[in-house]
């Protein structure tokens, strides 16, 4: 896993997209058990680095001291364990969904669904609360039946589903210790078409009707007209689709208008197994860093039509900047943290160009429009609000803080970004 993670200038750890650079002066990679609970123990600060896919200082240290730990779990066994009988899987900290997923397939067992790109680790990835899209599928948290923790002892801490505080460990912005494992719920294997469509105008749009129309729906737009220019629908089973609002698309598409779609997942409706449609990205291909940075913001699905319409309204200042623009929803589901919790959601995805200075206030823009929605902006991607003003957004936000503080005192695993959200809540 440490391919995708890219050293910048004078061996810096960065992340993938290249626009964090870690403080620390070096990333740990303890290669046994043994090792990375001696690496917690004996350091004062302690952050893991999933797959480096996140924008933010989310994984970050504090600074560079010496008593101050960025540790990777790629040197650990990536063990995989399926349980076809009881239909879960236990695997390690440090895997991603690629390989997790073909090794689920391969027992005749699924996800119930993905992000749009496998190379992202599974940790990783619950502990930012991260979604694929349909109105009936939940974030990828939902499905984690049980955490285990190195705590800031280097001691271990197994929390599970119905335990006290356990709504509060999956998505966790990795401030509760080291997940060394999760266990997955499972579901039969299915196989998935994927369909995509080209031009459907905002004007007359039935958003609930056009987000029911497939297991899974992503509306693409690049913001330069008052309309999506594709939209990707990947059905279950043998199922046709009936998308009447648009016309079907000859040839595969990438979501960015132009870009070559030979890195994409198969389209045109051709049936095959679950984890080689559910992502928008193939596994085989692998992006060593990417030119781009992103935003999202999920807000309550019944605002949709309005915070579209909030967002086209200023596409003139946002277009400029946009690779595109991925609007999916996902079901409320119960993680404190998650930007879905308790309430059926639509996500507005940004891919930008990778510039920084260009972005920031267009970020500030996209949120000022959509601050009458009670927005959460991804914990892994780019936002302006400081993590401090969320807290009331998330009624469970005092919750997790508590819960924070109760399995680590000494704040071991709390880094900046992890303190400034839960300060307001801590006595
Ligand atoms: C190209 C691309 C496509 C994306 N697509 C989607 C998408 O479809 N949907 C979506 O919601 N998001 C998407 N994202 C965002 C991405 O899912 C999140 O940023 C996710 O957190 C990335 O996982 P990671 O392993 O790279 O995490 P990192 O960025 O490495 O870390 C994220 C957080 O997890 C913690 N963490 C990681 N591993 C552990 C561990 N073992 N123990 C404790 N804490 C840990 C880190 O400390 C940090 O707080 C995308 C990002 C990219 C770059």
């Amino acid at each position: 896993m440490t391919d995708i993670l890219s050293t910048g200038r004078n061996g810096a750890v960065t992340n993938w997209a290249g626009n964090i650079t870690f403080s620390a002066r070096e990333l740990h990679l303890p290669a046994s058990q043994a090792a990375l609970r001696s690496l917690v123990a004996e350091n004062r600060q302690v952050r893991v680095l999933g797959s480096g896919h996140s924008f933010n200082r989310i994984a970050d240290v504090d600074g560079d001291g010496a008593d101050t730990a960025l540790l990777s779990l790629a040197a650990l066994e990536p063990s995989i364990d399926v349980d076809t009988t009881a239909r879960t899987v236990r695997v390690a900290g440090g895997v991603r969904y690629a390989d997790l997923a073909t090794r689920v397939a391969s027992c005749g067992l699924a996800l119930p669904n993905m992000a749009s790109l496998p190379h992202i680790s599974v940790a990783g990835s619950v502990a930012t609360g991260t979604h694929g899209s349909g109105n009936g599928n939940q974030s990828l948290a939902e499905i984690v039946r049980t955490v285990e923790l190195v705590t800031a002892d280097g001691g271990t801490r197994v929390l599970n589903r119905g335990d006290d505080g356990f709504d509060g460990a999956v998505v966790s912005l990795g401030a509760l210790g080291v997940v060394l494992a999760l266990t997955l719920d499972l579901v039969p294997d299915f196989t998935v078409s994927q369909h995509v469509f080209g031009e459907l105008p905002l004007v007359g749009l039935d958003f609930d009707a056009v987000t029911s129309a497939a297991y899974s729906v992503s509306l693409f737009t690049d913001w330069r007209g008052p309309r999506f220019n594709q939209v990707w629908l990947k059905q279950r089973g043998d199922t046709a689709v009936d998308f009447p609002w648009a016309a079907p698309v000859s040839e595969p598409r990438h979501p960015v208008p132009g870009m070559p779609a030979v890195n994409c997942t198969q389209q045109l409706g051709v049936p095959g197994p679950w984890h080689e449609r559910l992502p928008h990205f193939r596994a085989e291909f692998t992006p060593s860093s990417g030119a781009e940075l992103q935003s999202e913001y999920l807000l309550p699905r019944e605002h949709a039509l309005s915070a579209l319409n909030a967002l086209d309204a200023v596409r003139d200042e946002v277009a400029p900047v946009l690779q595109v623009c991925e609007v999916r929803t996902v079901a409320a589901d119960t993680q404190w943290l998650s930007p879905a919790h308790a309430r059926d959601t639509v996500a507005f995805h940004f891919t930008w160009v990778p510039d920084a200075a260009a972005v920031r206030p267009v970020v500030r823009l996209v949120e000022e429009c959509l601050t009458p929605f009670a927005p959460r902006p991804h914990w892994g991607k780019v936002f302006g609000a400081e993590p401090a003003a969320l807290g009331a957004r998330y009624p469970h936000a005092a919750d997790f803080a508590a819960l924070s503080q109760r399995l680590d005192p000494q704040g071991k695993f709390r880094n900046a970004f992890v303190r400034s959200f839960v300060r307001p809540f801590l006595s």
